[in-house]
């Protein structure tokens, strides 16, 4: 196991993909990873949180 590209690779818990973790966010509700791009969109809760407790604006 020698490879350089995922040193710093967490999966994104709203997204599911492995972005580097030194540029995500932690969800605001349990303070798993989120990655940049989620963040970007809007998205500040992991799925799970997304699932529990869902976001103020009750967009179709
Ligand atoms: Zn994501
Ligand atoms: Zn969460």
């Amino acid at each position: 196991m020698s490879e350089t590209q995922e040193r710093d690779a967490m999966t994104c818990r709203a997204c599911g993909r492995e972005e580097r973790a030194s540029e995500g966010y932690p969800c605001a509700g349990c303070g798993t990873f989120i990655c940049l791009i989620c963040t970007f969109r809007g998205v500040t809760h992991c799925a799970a949180c997304a699932a529990k407790a869902p976001p103020s604006p009750p967009a179709a």
